[in-house]
């Protein structure tokens, strides 16, 4: 199939690591090159956000990075995207009028590009499938006033997933909002997102450790609803333990980030900031050496609409503590490949984080069943062959198979 995929923010291209590069642009680079690799045509569409792109780049063999002109050539907060986004459609629109290159079906990930999509898609008669990765609903329930989304998005995400010929949920939580928005249930299918088996494995280089502390990793962009302040709350707790915290801008322009400042902040008022180190970004070729030399990896946020970071971990053979939301309650097995605590609850997380720094035999089961569940149950051509079912119920508006039961 040719398949294009619609990414406005999140460019395959880009680091993950900094305040709007994460799970969306491996998820989108991940997938691409597992679609190609099982035959298909793909072109991944996403705003250009500096002159210095040439148009289109190719990623790899059968995967081709398209930079859309939609906006000035300069990075710009994915909130403010939303204007951009009707010129981003047209100009889609006008590409597929002109160019032999028509895509079979259109993958849209994340809101706004899905109205991108609808608007090019939608005339052509290519159908549409939609990948949320996050939901508006959701973010304001949690974030409140601090949320900076344009408050359209409320109103227009459940527009777009009514409109869309599929909508993919990516964890079974999602499911039940999606429901919530009136999407219609057959027209949603589950399908988890994936970790890369052969890269993220427990043997490996291993990153320094420069101190004899057990190790607690958490890793993600540094963001306020990361839960990292409640990791640093629970450490006292956890008596003789560093925590570890990768992501962010580059290590040397940390000292200029906010929420860096914040985190320390919450360090020294607990007394931890002699075991609380931040490493800043973190390259996504090194991040497998980085779960290796963690004792435990901990992800705690306050919601994850799927949660990339403690799959890659158990992928690694890592024994992992997460917050009991979203996508985190169906990757990680309770009491089989780590534990699931109360979000936003230091007390319970740094119980939880002594008792098996504490169990060695504890850690290393977990780790061997995260390792296992993480190989056989989330590789990306899994997801991959899933979405392929997927983009063929749509092609032929059938309802799937896999829909959400
Ligand atoms: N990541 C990275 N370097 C960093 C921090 C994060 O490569 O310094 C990657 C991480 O390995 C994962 C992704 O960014 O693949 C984060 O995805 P997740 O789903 O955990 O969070 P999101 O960014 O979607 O909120």
């Amino acid at each position: 199939m040719r398949i294009a995929m619609i990414s406005e923010h999140a460019s395959p291209l880009a680091a993950p690591g900094g305040e709007d590069a994460g799970g969306q642009n491996t998820h989108v680079a991940e997938l691409s090159a597992a679609l190609a690799a099982l035959g298909h045509d793909v072109r991944v569409y996403t705003r250009r956000d500096t002159a210095a792109h040439p148009r289109t780049v190719t990623m790899r063999d059968g995967v081709d990075v398209v930079h859309v002109p939609a906006g000035p050539a300069r990075a710009l907060p994915k909130d403010a995207l939303l204007p951009y986004m009707p010129d981003f459609g047209r100009w889609l629109g006008a590409q597929w009028a002109a160019d032999p290159w028509t895509p079979d079906v259109v993958h849209a990930h994340f809101w706004m590009s899905g109205l991108a999509a609808l608007t090019a898609a939608g005339p052509r008669g290519i159908p549409v499938v939609q990948t949320y990765h996050a939901l508006g609903t959701v973010k304001r329930r949690h974030q409140g006033v601090a949320d900076t989304s344009p408050p359209r998005r409320i109103a227009l995400e459940p527009r777009i997933g009514r409109t869309a010929d599929r909508v993919v949920a990516q964890c079974a939580d999602e499911v039940g909002e999606l429901i919530r928005l009136d999407v219609p249930r057959a027209r949603i299918a589950l399908v988890p997102s994936g970790v890369d088996v052969a890269r993220f494995t427990p043997k490996g280089p291993i990153a320094l450790r420069p101190t004899a502390r057990r190790r607690i990793l958490s890793v993600g962009r540094l963001v306020e609803r990361k839960g990292f302040d409640d990791l640093i709350r629970a450490l006292p707790l956890v008596p003789g333990a560093e925590c570890v915290i990768a992501g962010g801008p580059p290590g040397d322009a940390l000292s200029t980030d906010a929420e860096a400042a914040r985190l320390l902040d919450v360090a020294a008022s607990c007394g931890v900031a002699d075991r609380v180190t931040l490493a800043g970004q973190v390259a996504a070729a090194d991040m497998p050496a980085w779960y290796r030399s963690a004792d435990v990896v901990a992800a705690v946020p306050w919601y994850e609409p799927f949660g990339l970071t403690p799959l890659e971990a158990m992928a690694c053979g890592r024994p992992v503590v997460a917050a009991a939301v979203g996508g985190l309650m169906d990757t990680v097995v309770d009491g089989v490949t780590g534990d699931l605590v109360p979000p936003r609850d230091p007390r319970s997380l740094g119980a939880a984080l002594r008792r098996l720094l504490g169990d060695d035999l504890r850690r290393l089961t977990y780790g061997a069943a995260g390792h296992e569940r993480a190989r056989q149950r989330y590789s990306w051509l899994r997801t991959a062959e899933q979405l392929e079912t997927v983009y063929a119920a749509a092609t032929a508006a059938i309802t799937p198979e896999a829909v959400a039961g």
